[in-house]
């Protein structure tokens, strides 16, 4: 969390205000939100009077360009985001970066519990970090079937932790996972190499319709709101989601009651009832 939808909904926020944009003025809060900027003089340095040239997103990465080959990059981790406020406006608690646009609002990186970071990065740098050890993206490379069971092929760990490993597939957090997993009608334990052919389609089939839902409604915001969109608004996919966090409540397909087990020492929600 935040997971593909907030990060791409954040982004369908930040893009037409940033794009084209100059940066103005750059402050460093928390030199922590820094720490992978291999030099972290060099943020403020590089992105102070460039212009945004575009906003895309790879799996949970937001990716500005920069030109000259340098890429802003931003994970939100557990609990960041990115609010867009005129400079007047007071900064919110755990304010990590505050970026300055010219005749723009401010780009503020606020990130309560420290596991997000930003970074300008030349390509080589780049091609050393995270961004770089992304599988496809769950929602605009989605592979094809036939490539995900020949990936899933023989593997005994469970299909869920597998859906978390970025470099399978990028974009999937615990809370999407889980939904996917429901809406597909496979266990979250099952090993993942017992899917069959038919499971892996209907799990292929599921990721998307998942991701477009709860990009409709603006992502999830949790009860602690850690996530909200750059207005300011929450989420509201939380009332729609079918098995995470629900424990006990009914299965919204068959009424049974969810479950919760613990994966690889994450939670993991699903009704035994219709997922197999
Ligand atoms: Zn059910």
């Amino acid at each position: 969390m935040p997971e593909l939808p907030e990060v791409e909904i954040t982004r369908r926020h930040l893009e037409p205000v940033v794009r084209g944009a100059r940066v103005g003025e750059v402050a460093v809060r928390r030199a922590r939100a820094l720490r992978l900027q291999p030099h972290p003089g060099d943020f403020a340095v590089r992105l102070q009077g460039r212009r945004v040239l575009a906003l895309t997103r790879q799996g949970k990465y937001l990716l500005g360009d920069l030109g000259d080959g340098l890429t802003w990059v931003t994970h939100l981790g557990m609990s960041g985001r990115m609010s867009l406020a005129g400079r007047e406006e007071p900064e919110a608690p755990h304010t990590a970066v505050v970026v300055s646009l010219e005749a723009g609002p401010q780009v503020r990186f606020v990130d309560p519990r420290t596991f997000g970071h930003t970074a300008v990065l030349t390509a080589d740098e780049l091609a050393a970090a995270g961004p770089a050890r992304l599988g496809p993206d769950a929602l605009d490379a989605l592979p094809r079937s036939p490539v995900l069971v020949a990936r899933l092929a023989g593997r005994r760990a469970p299909i869920k932790p597998l859906l978390l490993d970025q470099r399978l597939l990028a974009g999937l957090g615990n809370i999407y996972a889980d939904e996917v997993l429901h809406r597909a009608r496979v266990r979250p334990d099952r090993p993942a190499g017992s899917l069959n052919r038919e499971e892996v389609a209907a799990l292929r089939r599921a990721v998307r319709p998942v991701l477009e839902a709860s990009l409709r409604r603006g992502g999830t915001s949790l009860a602690d709101l850690a996530y909200l969109l750059p207005d300011g608004r929450a989420g509201g996919y939380l009332e729609r989601l079918a098995v995470y966090g629900r424990a006990g409540e009914p299965c919204r397909r068959c009424g049974g009651a969810v479950e919760r087990m613990v994966l690889r020492g994450r939670s993991a929600y699903f009704c035994s009832g219709c997922q197999r």
